[in-house]
Parts: C-alpha cells; sequence; structure tokens
C-alpha cells in the first residue's frame, strides 16, 4: 500500500503517524510455559507519500546479520524527511532466533519457515507464525526483501535470487554496488518473496554472511553493507534524497548446490575467490580425510562464480559445500 500523505502505517501494535518511527510487535501464539511469541517491528512513516518498503530478516534464527542491518538502517533514515513508508521486521522467527538454530526446534514438521509460506492459520506452529507474518505484511507492503546469510556453517558473498519480472530485477539492482550476483529463484512458493510475488507485489532474496564473518569486525562489515542497500533501495525509489549506486557488472544465472562427494575435511583451494569467474572444471575446493590424503575434489559444474562456501571444514558426504551461479550472461 502506498502511503498518501497524513495517513498512518499501521503493523501489528505498531501505529505510525506521518513523521514518525514507532516499534511493536505482531501477535503469534503463545507457548505451554505461558510465554507469548511476538514479531518484533519497527514502523517508519515518511512525512511524505510514497511506497512501502519491507525489510525481513532472521527467518533462519542462525542469520543474525539482517537484524543487524535493520538496527544500522533505523538510526540513518528520518521519518521526517522519507516519502512513503519503511516497515522493518528484525525477527521473522524470534523462536528461532533465540535458539540460534534455522529452525524452531520446538517445531520437527515445519521446521524451514522459509518453506512455507504463506502459512497457515490453523497449521503447525511455525505456519501459525508464518500467517501472522504474512497477514501484517500483505496489504502493507509494495517492495520487500529477505535477508539472509550463510547462517552456522557457511559464508555467502553478495548474492540475489528474483523472479526475473523486471520490476524485481529493478529492486535487485536498487541493492546497489557490488550487487551483481543476480539468479533466477529456484523456490516458486514458500518463501516470503514468492508470496509477495504470487501475490502480484514485488519481493526478493538477498544474501551476505554467515559463520566466517561473525568476527566482530566482520560482522559488522556485513551489517553495514546490508543497512547501506536498504538506504540505496530508498534513493533509487526516490524515498529519501541520496544518488543511489548500481552493479556495474550483474549477471544472470542459475543456482546449482555442489555436495560433499567424500568425507573429511573442506579445504578450497588456493587462490579461488567468491563473486570471481571461473571455467567449467576448474577445481574450488579438495577434500582430505584425517590422514591428509585427498579422497573428493569439487568442481565448477558450469562456467560461473561460486557465491557461497562452506565455512565449518568438518564434512561429511554429502554435506552442503558450495553454491555456485551457473552465469548464462550478462544483464542489460
Ligand atoms: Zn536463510
Amino acid at each position: 500500500m502506498s502511503t498518501k500523505s497524513g495517513e498512518s502505517v499501521t503493523v501489528g501494535t505498531a501505529t505510525a503517524a506521518p513523521g514518525e518511527m514507532v516499534r511493536g510487535a505482531i501477535a503469534a501464539g503463545d507457548l505451554a510455559g505461558g510465554v507469548k511469541v511476538e514479531i518484533p517491528v519497527v514502523v517508519i512513516n515518511g512525512a511524505g507519500p510514497g511506497p512501502t518498503f519491507w525489510v525481513n530478516a532472521a527467518i533462519h534464527g542462525d542469520e543474525p546479520e539482517g537484524p543487524l542491518a535493520c538496527a544500522l538502517a533505523a538510526k540513518q533514515i528520518d521519518a521526517s524527511k522519507l516519502r512513503g513508508a519503511v516497515v522493518m521486521v528484525p525477527c521473522v522467527n524470534p523462536l528461532a532466533f533465540s535458539a540460534a538454530e534455522r529452525g524452531n526446534p520446538l517445531d520437527t514438521f515445519t521446521y524451514d519457515m522459509n518453506r512455507i509460506y504463506p502459512g497457515k492459520p490453523d497449521g503447525y506452529f511455525s505456519d501459525r507464525v508464518a500467517d501472522a507474518h504474512w497477514q501484517a505484511m500483505k496489504d502493507v507492503a509494495d517492495l520487500e526483501i529477505s535477508i539472509h546469510s550463510g547462517g552456522a556453517h557457511s559464508f555467502l558473498d553478495k548474492a540475489i535470487f528474483v523472479d526475473e519480472r523486471p520490476e524485481s530485477v529493478e529492486l535487485a539492482k536498487a541493492m546497489g554496488e557490488g550487487w551483481g550476483c543476480i539468479m533466477s529463484n529456484f523456490t516458486k512458493a514458500g518463501s516470503p518473496m514468492a508470496a509477495m510475488n504470487n501475490a502480484g507485489k514485488v519481493g526478493i532474496t538477498v544474501e551476505l554472511g554467515g559463520r566466517s564473518y561473525t568476527s566482530p569486525e566482520r560482522f559488522r562489515y556485513v551489517g553495514k553493507e546490508l543497512a547501506k542497500s536498504i538506504l540505496n533501495i530508498c534513493y533509487h525509489y526516490d524515498m529519501l534524497d541520496g544518488t543511489a549506486t548500481y552493479p556495474s557488472d550483474a549477471t544472470k544465472g542459475q543456482q546449482e548446490a555442489l555436495l560433499a562427494p567424500a568425507s573429511g575435511i573442506f579445504l578450497p583451494e588456493p587462490g579461488v575467490d567468491f563473486l570471481t569467474m571461473m571455467k567449467k572444471g576448474d577445481t574450488i575446493a579438495r577434500i582430505i580425510n584425517i590422514f591428509g590424503d585427498e579422497v573428493g575434489v569439487l568442481h565448477a559444474p558450469a562456467d560461473g562464480m561460486f557465491f557461497g562456501l562452506r565455512a565449518l571444514p568438518n564434512v561429511n558426504q554429502g554435506d552442503w559445500c558450495c553454491f555456485f551461479n551457473k552465469v548464462e550472461g550478462p544483464r542489460d
């Protein structure tokens, strides 16, 4: 819903008048011990009219980069200068986040909340949390980004998934400089972006950060980069005064997940790097056994680049090792 002059914006318990930033929560049920489950929300309603840009983070609870990005971006957005509204949900899955796990450990059947949208009001617990979130978002948001990272076991460099509609690619490019690895979405249903797109709106999934980037300096870097992109999107859609940047070398491609051919210790090949073009067959990493003998090699499945690598060296056969972008060509 685009905001009009003088209109307030309400999400859950937060109602922000024009020019206000208000915190609140979306009620999402309660637990056996009497604990109320609430999804925190920040509504920044601009003094002027414009689109509503919605940011989702930590639908996977082991991905704290999005929450940091929301906190940093909220400090930089002056509601009195904003046109439209920015809504931030820094922690879509509060039980998973509290456990620092991908999903809510109390929920076996709908553990991965990024696969069950738009949720169900009478489903398993995470279905109900997803439904509460979706009901709050569906009529308010025009543009949506879902922030992800490599979580507990990997690092993902700047990468985006889109549904290939021009308006989705436009939002992806509005993430700014360095965000040229833009791939076709691999899940047509189940994620907040898919639910948004199925509702005729615009949603994308963005990836940055993870295990090997959680040292203080690197974690701060990731948070700042993502916050910069939130601001860049506001510049691009003329929601704030400022000059937007764009990726200079955006490519089209398809993701392929590479799994471990053997068990042992995962060792990326010296000299290989994220978001750098490789030839089909080039070595990405080797796996050595506990005695140091090479037992497996990971090769580039096509010309392209990897944007995600396992950061936890211990590996069992069949474990996830690498996200590779099979590059099809440049984007216009
Ligand atoms: Zn994720």
